[in-house]
């Protein structure tokens, strides 16, 4: 018999401080959780999939579903731009894991805003980085000035950001992609729900990678499909990084129905995220009438930081309404410096989902 080894000492150095994601995904009437499209998938991309030829199963998939690229250039505004390109992969979280990989060594830093998508120093820790989070200035503006002074490989700034929904401003950008060392990756999930987007950064740096996802406006999140927009150069660096055969055929095939055109393709994406727009508004607006805050969204979702929010999240569960509670929150920038690091996130659908979100919420709050 072999001498018995513990397994946590065979595992490679921090394995088990990574955390393993925990999505809720028992049964509930209205999952406002995870940022999805409520409305569903566009109805392209269902006709699509029913009459796909299965078979194709059997087979690989494209190497680098390089069908999509023309498409997604046009998709972005970017049909004509000299020397860019697109790298696609099984969700925007491995576009985003591929280019940490792709331009930093093990110990390097990757910089950004806190607090921000979680995962974030999860994928850097799994590539050996050090996160290295900078706290947003007031008004959930970026510090552009001490992002740029952490020298780091990356820089990653999530527009709008998640999880406060906050929009940044062009000139904190723009002072970053002129200054930081390294690569900038503007991670544009909820570009679609957003007053203003920032991808023709691409073409003024050859530094600045763009990522984006079908997961969120698209309806497509159980298909897995994400993707990044750069120099060509830059492009083939993630790509190579990235590894073959990671966008499944079926993703594919509905990702180009999705950026066709017509009422239900591509149309049908941008009029609900209109109406997520409008939703959005009117939700933020009657959370505030009742005695919270919630933070100006630019996003298909808003955060209410408050130190109840574990009380009202599992108030609003016994009532058949699932939220996310965000935790660790730094106390920066002011707005933030009241509710213990906590918040409720909730995820903008059709507005009968909100009013019973809002129901629900009166009935904890008065219980409470
Ligand atoms: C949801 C989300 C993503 C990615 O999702 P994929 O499903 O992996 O495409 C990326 N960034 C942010 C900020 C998100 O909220």
């Amino acid at each position: 018999m072999t001498t018995r080894v513990e397994l946590s000492a065979l595992a490679r150095r921090g394995m088990e401080s990574i955390p393993v994601y925990i999505g809720d995904a028992t049964p509930c009437a209205v999952d406002l959780s995870d940022n999805t499209n409520l409305w569903g998938a566009p109805p392209a991309v269902l006709r699509a999939l029913r009459s796909a030829d299965v078979s194709v199963v059997a087979r690989y998939p494209a190497t680098y579903a390089g069908s999509l690229r023309d498409a997604l250039l046009e998709h972005v505004g970017l049909s004509g731009a000299d020397g860019i390109d697109v790298v696609t992969g099984c969700g925007s979280d491995d576009v985003l894991d591929s280019a940490m990989r792709a331009f930093a060594q093990p110990g390097e830093c990757i910089a950004f805003s806190s607090p921000t998508f979680s995962m974030i120093p999860t994928f850097a820790q799994l590539n050996g980085l050090t996160p290295t989070p900078v706290p947003f200035a007031p008004g959930f503006e970026l510090d552009a000035e001490r992002l740029v002074d952490v020298r780091a490989k990356l820089t990653y700034v999530c527009a709008p950001n998640n999880p406060t929904g906050t929009h940044v401003a062009r000139s904190a950008i723009d002072y970053i992609v002129q200054n930081a060392a390294g690569v900038i990756v503007i991670d544009e999930a909820y570009a679609e729900f957003a007053p203003e987007v920032f991808v023709d950064l691409c073409t003024a740096s050859d530094r600045v990678l763009v990522t984006r996802t079908f997961s969120k406006a698209f309806g497509m999140a159980g298909l897995r499909l994400g993707y990044g927009i750069g120099d060509r150069n830059l492009v083939r660096l993630v790509t190579r990084a990235r590894g073959p055969y990671k966008v499944n055929a079926l993703a594919e095939r509905a990702a180009r129905a999705a950026l066709t055109a017509g009422t239900e393709g591509r149309d049908w994406v941008l009029e609900r995220a209109a109406e997520a727009v409008e939703n959005r508004l009117r939700l933020v607006d009657a959370v505030n009438r009742r005695g919270l805050t919630a933070l100006p969204s630019a996003a298909n979702f808003i955060l209410i930081p408050t130190r109840r929010a574990r009380q009202l999240a599992s108030g609003l569960a016994t009532r058949g309404v699932r939220v996310r509670v965000i935790t660790g929150m730094p106390a920066e920038p002011r707005e933030l410096a009241d509710c213990e690091g906590v918040g409720l996130r909730v995820g903008v659908g059709p507005w009968p989902a909100m009013q019973t979100f809002l129901n629900a919420l009166d009935e904890v709050v008065a219980c409470a």
